[in-house]
């Protein structure tokens, strides 16, 4: 199928594209890298008057350090996630989880800012920044705010961003030195969406787990922080026991839909899978 007709407009900064689109308001909607958006246009799921295109914004693409954060522009590509020597070093987590969206083609244009903003809970960068405790910068009518991603997921496709809204970076604690972390995804086939994935960020002290954090990928209609799973494992040595306790926890809080990807008791098994096995990697690279 084709899109229907719709204008498009290129503004040259956030402040002239929050005044388009707060004037648009349900008519406009912002472009990013259009991997998401366009398709949904294609099968006429979503179909906007106006296009708000932000390529040409040069504020919102790069990445660079803020005392301990690392802020990266909202149109920072998942391709640019991955060859940035300073992600590689202190966040090494976006690097291996931007590999295993999609495909090079894909990743050249899919940018961070439209994979968060975007509220589909197949995204994968959402569990993780769940999981990194990452905030986002939001410039709208009303000027700047910040929304903590833990807040920012409401529902498939809902999110805390309000008509007029331009995501405009993402913030990121560095995890503590030494910190392990892993993204362990199951697809069916190269370039799919997740079946289940989870994300951890944890560090070791004198061989116990110091600190933890657990995201899960398309278990239910958000992202998921799985709290109380990371508070079981605070302490342990990550013995069996306490990892299948944990993840008995991650599992309960998991409410996938049954549907071409599986069955809903199987995703959320899955889920458990996935963790397991990142819990193991995260351990292993850990310093500790
Ligand atoms: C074949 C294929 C396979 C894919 N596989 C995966 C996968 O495995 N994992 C995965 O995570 N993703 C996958 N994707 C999606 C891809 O990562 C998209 O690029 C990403 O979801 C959206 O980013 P985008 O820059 O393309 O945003 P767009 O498609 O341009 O926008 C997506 C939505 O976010 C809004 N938006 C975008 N940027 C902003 C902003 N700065 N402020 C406010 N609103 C904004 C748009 O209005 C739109 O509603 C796949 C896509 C394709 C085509």
């Amino acid at each position: 199928m084709i899109p229907g007709s719709f204008s498009y407009h290129r503004p040259s900064s956030v402040q002239e594209a929050v005044g388009l689109l707060a004037k648009l308001g349900d008519d406009g909607r912002a472009l990013a890298g259009g991997h998401s958006l366009i398709p949904m246009m294609k099968l006429r799921l979503a179909s906007p008057a106006n296009l708000v295109d932000l390529a040409g914004i040069a504020d919102l693409k790069g990445i660079r350090s803020d005392g301990n954060d690392i802020i990266i522009g909202a149109m920072t590509t998942q391709h640019d996630l991955i060859g940035s020597d300073l992600l590689g070093t202190k966040i090494p987590l976006l690097r291996e989880t931007s590999l295993l969206i999609a495909d090079p083609q894909v990743r050249y244009v899919g940018t961070l800012g439209g994979n968060v903003a975007n509220g589909d809970p197949g995204n994968d960068m959402p569990a993780v920044m769940l999981c990194l405790n990452a905030t986002y910068h939001v410039t709208g009518k009303g000027g700047e705010r910040r929304i903590a991603a833990r807040e920012f997921y409401q529902g498939a496709y809902f999110t805390a961003l309000e008509a007029g809204d331009v995501l405009t970076a993402v913030r990121i604690p560095v995890p503590g030195a030494g910190h392990g972390s892993a993204y362990e995804k199951l697809k069916r086939k190269i370039g799919d969406y997740a079946t289940a994935a989870a994300a951890v960020v944890l560090t070791m002290s004198g061989g116990k787990v110091a600190s933890c954090s657990i995201g899960l990928t398309n278990v239910a209609e958000t992202p998921l922080w799985a709290e109380e799973a990371a508070k079981i494992l605070t302490g342990s040595t990550l013995d069996a026991t306490t990892v299948k306790k944990a993840v008995a926890a991650a599992e309960a809080i998991t409410a996938p839909a049954s549907d071409a990807r599986g069955p809903a008791h199987y995703r959320t098994k899955m889920a458990g899978v996935m963790l397991t096995r990142a819990l193991g990697r995260a351990k292993a690279k850990a310093r500790g």
